[in-house]
Order: C-alpha cells, then sequence, then structure tokens
C-alpha cells in the first residue's frame, strides 16, 4: 500500500510518530474489494488520494468510490490526485456499475466523491447525481454519504435533488491557509456551499446532515481552528472530522506539526461543547472514516 513517506526520509525534519503506524491492506476481504472494483472499473479516493486507512477500511470491505476519473482540474498542494487541465472522458455506464459494485460488495452505506471537473459545463454534478440515483433505484436502503467538491449554487442543488443522506464538503484548513487549496476555492465559498446545503433541507424538511473536515498539522493555530469550528456551526454542519495531514508524496507540502492522540481527544471535546451532533478526532480521521458509524451518531464507534 502506498503509505504516506516519513517527512525525515523526504527530506522534511519531523519525523513520523508510532501511533501513526497503519495496518497495511491485504488478505481476503481486502483482495475482494480490489477485484470488484476492477471488474467494475472504479477508482476509489482510498487509491488516488493515499490514504492511510486503507488497509482497514478494505479489510473491512468498504471504501470510498471516485466517479468522473482519477484526474481532477484542481491543483491543492496537499492531494496526491492527478491533475491536469482536462479530466477523462465522462462514461455513462459509470453510475450502473457503481451500483452493481456497491450491491456486490454487501455495503450498507456508501461514500461517493469525485474529482473536480472544470472542464465540464456542469462540473459533472448532473453525472454525480446519476450515481446517487442509480444507487437508490438498485436499493433504496443503502445509506449514501457524498462528498462534494467546489461546485456553484444551482450545481449543489442538482447534487442535493438526488437524495444523499450525508453531505460533505471540505473547508480543509483554517481561513489564514487557504492558500494551500486550489486558488478557485476558498474558505468563504466552501462554508456558502455548507450553508447552501442546510437550509436547502430545512427548506424541504429533508433529515440530510452535513459534514466538513480538517486537516491539522499544516501550520494552523489553536485560536484560528476554534475560529474554523465556529464557522461551521454557524452554517450548521452537524458532522465534524478531524485528522492529521500526512504528506502523501514529497511534491505536496510538509507537515509543520504532528499533533498528539492526546490534543486530538481534548479537541473532540472542544468540537463536542461547540454543538457538532458527531465529531470524529484522531490522527488518521479522514472525511469518510467511520463514515456509517458518524452518521449514526456512534463517533468513536468501531466498524467503516
Ligand atoms: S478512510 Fe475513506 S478514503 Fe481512507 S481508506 Fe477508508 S474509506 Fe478509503
Amino acid at each position: 500500500m502506498a503509505e504516506p513517506l516519513d517527512e525525515a526520509a523526504s527530506g522534511g525534519i519531523l519525523r513520523k510518530p508510532a501511533w501513526l503506524k497503519v495496518r497495511l491492506a491485504g488478505g481476503e476481504v481486502s483482495a475482494h474489494v480490489a477485484q470488484t472494483l476492477h471488474r467494475h472499473g472504479l477508482k476509489t479516493v482510498c487509491d488516488e488520494a493515499r490514504c492511510p486507512n486503507k488497509g482497514e477500511c478494505w479489510g473491512q470491505a468498504t471504501a470510498t468510490f471516485m466517479v468522473m476519473g482519477a484526474v481532477c482540474t484542481r491543483g491543492c498542494r496537499f492531494c496526491a490526485v492527478a491533475t491536469a487541465r482536462e479530466g477523462e472522458a465522462l462514461d455513462p455506464g459509470e453510475p450502473g456499475r457503481l451500483a452493481s459494485a456497491i450491491v456486490e460488495l454487501g455495503l450498507r452505506y456508501a461514500v461517493i466523491t469525485c474529482v473536480d471537473r472544470d472542464d465540464l459545463s456542469d462540473r459533472g454534478a448532473a453525472h454525480f447525481a446519476a450515481c446517487v440515483r442509480a444507487i437508490r433505484e438498485r436499493d433504496p436502503g443503502i445509506g449514501i454519504e457524498i462528498l462534494a467538491p467546489d461546485y456553484q449554487a444551482g450545481e449543489i442543488e442538482v447534487l442535493l435533488e438526488s437524495g444523499p443522506d450525508v453531505f460533505a464538503h471540505n473547508i480543509e484548513t483554517v481561513e489564514r491557509l487557504q492558500s494551500v487549496r486550489d486558488g478557485r476555492a476558498s474558505y468563504a465559498k466552501s462554508l456558502s456551499t455548507l450553508a447552501l446545503a442546510s437550509a436547502w433541507a430545512l427548506a424541504r424538511g429533508a433529515k440530510l446532515r452535513t459534514k466538513s473536515s480538517i486537516l491539522l498539522g499544516i501550520g494552523e493555530r489553536r485560536d484560528e481552528l476554534l475560529v474554523a469550528l465556529d464557522d461551521l456551526r454557524r452554517v450548521n454542519t452537524d458532522i465534524l472530522v478531524l485528522g492529521q495531514y500526512l504528506r502523501p508524496t514529497p511534491r505536496q507540502i510538509p507537515v509543520v506539526e504532528y499533533v498528539t492522540p492526546e490534543e486530538f481527544t481534548r479537541l473532540e471535546a472542544v468540537a463536542r461543547g461547540k454543538g457538532f451532533a458527531v465529531v470524529i478526532s484522531s490522527p488518521l480521521a479522514r472525511t469518510s472514516y467511520h463514515a456509517r458509524a458518524s452518521a449514526e451518531g456512534l463517533s468513536g464507534a468501531s466498524g467503516v
């Protein structure tokens, strides 16, 4: 598995601490996930973003699907996903194959994300929505979480109308450090995306939860982090994920700080005090980590 590199080995000054040791992918269940994905020609953010949790998640027969190809038209400085001006041609068969793979894997909760597609007139919103609908049509009982890219208001609504249970969109870091994201994204825009999703659900009486993640260790100060948590609550974000940034390859920005597990626990309590319904806060937490449990309000529970 592609484990994040040790900063010391990659020319940085920080050595990766012991608490970030991860389980390597392997075993029968993991192989079954890999074969199913391959057979259906599907990509995952687990692979493309070199997620450190692949061993754990795939070993429990879950993965986070990444639709619309593996090439992103954005270039965030912390992300390992390949980038180019144009993405891959959209595959109209992808929604159906995605639904088939989810059913074959026996998933009762599916997390879907996508690359940014600025090269498409609707940034791929209709295709993403078609993926959600295809799963719903195959089995209405499957919980669906979407991790949305940087969309315009109308595109967000297209996605919301497909009926996800959880709408996730990440602010990624505190306001001062937003330049680590692609220049077309911004803190204010991400907050307005989350606000729009919450307001949309409220207006329709929809049982939609919203979710956002922040990567720690990029250089943020604690006071800035607390402001970000307040801002997320101000737009009614329900679920918060705090995880440690790990440099995927030497091409991405270095880690500035390894936040201790004790500090993650302290921050979890702080965030709960601010009113988030669910907080997942641990060094290896990612947006889709233990996603089913977090959607069910079972923060800290095992399982994905
Ligand atoms: S945390 Fe999410 S992206 Fe990472 S391996 Fe698990 S399912 Fe995949």
